[in-house]
């Protein structure tokens, strides 16, 4: 495989794009001065060591002034309101809701939603690292999780994952320990959290239920 189809293989990976556009993609670089393929090259090899999985809500995260750090900056925030956990499937998502600038609690990435007659949704969603998190935190006291918000895809598989996350969630806190809310649906119906906007999502996140 030459590079360029090698590159077109690469970029067919990348959400959302699809055989034209990754050979798009690759037309486009080859066009590029030497300049630029030089800049986006290092920069893409730069990541390799300065991303980081933050160890508490699994996000994703570039440590490049701190190469020890573990924690994001939202789960490193002490102003932060630790009570609430709110459930999101990307990174994105968090991105959007903090542009909104609406909510203040914290995060945590499931990573996907679960589709329909899934046998191990341990290995599709951040299930494990989801309940040691809710469990570890019960335990510190004072300062513990009081409500889980579902921020989830208004779709049935969002829906599903609801469903999931409440069952294990209430077999291994127990239902009187957490309050368990998920964003109003009839205002964001079909609305990837990802594009939310302001309004909609306060909306959204007063009439939790
Ligand atoms: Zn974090």
């Amino acid at each position: 495989m030459n590079p360029t189809e090698k590159l077109q293989e690469l970029f067919l990976k990348f959400p959302g794009i699809g055989p034209k556009q990754a050979a798009r993609f690759v037309y486009f670089l080859l066009r590029q001065n030497e300049g630029y393929k030089i800049d986006l090259a290092k920069n893409i090899e730069m990541l390799k060591d300065s991303s980081h999985v933050c160890e508490s809500c699994l996000r994703i995260f570039s440590k490049s002034k701190n190469k020890e750090k573990k924690l994001c900056s939202i789960c490193e925030d002490e102003s932060r309101d630790e009570k609430s956990l709110m459930i999101v499937v990307k990174e994105l998502d968090i991105d959007a809701i903090e542009k909104t600038g609406f909510y203040n609690g914290k995060y945590f990435v499931l990573g996907s939603v679960l589709p329909f007659l899934t046998e191990k949704p341990t290995e599709i969603l951040n299930i494990r690292e989801l309940v040691n998190l809710i469990h570890t935190n019960l335990q510190n006291g004072e300062k513990s999780i009081s409500e889980v918000v579902f921020a989830l895809p208004a779709t049935d598989e969002g829906e599903n994952t609801i469903n999931y996350l409440k069952k294990t969630l209430s077999q291994v806190v127990g239902i009187e320990n957490l309050k368990m809310s998920t964003l109003a649906r009839g205002l964001s119906t079909g609305l990837d959290i990802e594009y939310v906007d302001k309004n909609t999502f306060k909306e959204a996140f007063n009439h939790r239920e």
